[in-house]
């Protein structure tokens, strides 16, 4: 991490002191949620903020952004291994618009019910027109999402250890791949791009892999910012290394009819997969598998986590030839 970086080191420098937080099981910021005990109770909360034009396109359906503002927060949420329970919304609006409001609030009540998790407080503000943007779009939101934990529970970034394997949920890279059509980068065939769109536009958190997950992972996160970055942040905060076999990166038939490189940029670099990297012990694979399969969600084995003495950089992904894949971009960053 730079000095002079982006987004994480502006979160190193300024909002990462350490000090002392209360009696909290967490002792500050670093992972995907806070994990909080209120008496016999733990819960977990995470806050993520959205902004028309840099995580959404301004054209994009009010609905899907109102259902992707809540799934990115379930989403963390199933990082800690936590059941979604109640969220709160807070929205900045350069104009009132109720039309677009209305759909918002369509697509995000439909997530709401369909997880259990209740809206239950906000605030709504008039924010300053931006200049050249849409005049329909509402400008920002943040979300504050929190979920139940059992006693004791709740997995964060901090816990691989050497001689765990890595695992990755359901397919990688199929939200770039979407994007960079979207934006005229890449030639996609429709039916290809039927399928990348909805993994764009509709993402489904992880929350039922993530429960479960709960007494078998030692470490976990959710993949906004890319695959690599994310997983190094595994790998910072559990001090270890790790190898990753890129034939085994799971990705989707729409993306598998991509080049090749295009597939490595997007599921290994890019963002907005909303799946789970987590690591556990090879003796929990059996389990593992079961817990996909309870949950009705792909589970692949990717890669090792490996002592931190070893000589290769934090993380190195291998091709079948066993080369390193050079990384396209390190991922995601607002401020890189
Ligand atoms: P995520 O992608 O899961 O939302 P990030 O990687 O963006 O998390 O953030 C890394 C960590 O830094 C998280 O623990 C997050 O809560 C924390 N964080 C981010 N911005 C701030 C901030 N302005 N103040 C305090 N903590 C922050
Ligand atoms: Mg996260």
């Amino acid at each position: 991490m730079s000095e002079n970086g982006g987004e994480f080191s502006i979160i190193d420098r300024f909002f990462s002191s350490g000090e002392a937080t209360g009696p909290w099981f967490c002792k500050g910021v670093g992972d995907d949620c806070a994990i909080i005990d209120i008496g016999a109770s733990r819960i977990a909360v995470t806050i993520d903020m959205l902004a028309m034009g840099t995580h959404f396109l301004p054209d994009a359906a009010p609905e899907d952004v109102g259902f992707k503002a809540l799934a990115v927060n379930l989403s963390d949420l199933a990082a800690a291994g936590a059941v979604p329970r109640a969220f709160f919304l807070s929205i900045g609006l350069p104009k009132k618009d109720d039309g677009w409001v209305s759909r918002f609030s369509r697509g995000l009540m439909e997530l709401s019910r369909r997880s259990g998790c209740a809206l239950l407080g906000g605030d709504t503000v008039r924010t300053p027109r931006i200049p050249k943007a849409d005049e329909n779009s509402p400008a920002v939101f943040s979300i504050t999402a929190m979920g139940d934990l059992p006693k004791g529970m709740g997995l964060t970034r901090g816990g691989a250890r050497p001689g765990d394997d890595i695992w990755v949920s359901g397919t990688l890279g199929d939200a770039y791949a979407a994007l960079k059509y979207r934006w005229g980068h890449w030639a996609i065939a429709p039916k290809a791009f039927e399928q990348l769109r909805v993994r764009m536009d509709r993402p489904e958190p992880r929350n039922a892999l993530g429960r479960l997950l709960l007494p078998i992972a030692t470490a976990a996160i959710d993949v906004s910012d890319g695959f690599a970055q994310d997983l190094t942040h595994v790998l910072e905060r559990s001090r270890v290394k790790a190898r990753v076999d890129w034939d085994s990166v799971p990705r989707s038939e729409a993306l598998r009819s991509l080049p090749e490189e295009q597939q490595k940029e997007a599921s290994l670099s890019g963002g907005d997969d909303y799946e789970l990297v987590f690591t556990a012990p090879p003796s929990r694979r059996r389990e593992i598998f079961e817990a996909g399969i309870a949950s009705d969600t792909l589970v692949t084995r990717v890669g090792t986590i490996l002592p931190l003495e070893s000589s290769d950089s934090a993380l190195t992904i291998y091709d079948a030839t066993g080369g390193a894949v050079a990384l396209k971009s390190e991922g995601f960053d607002h401020f890189a």
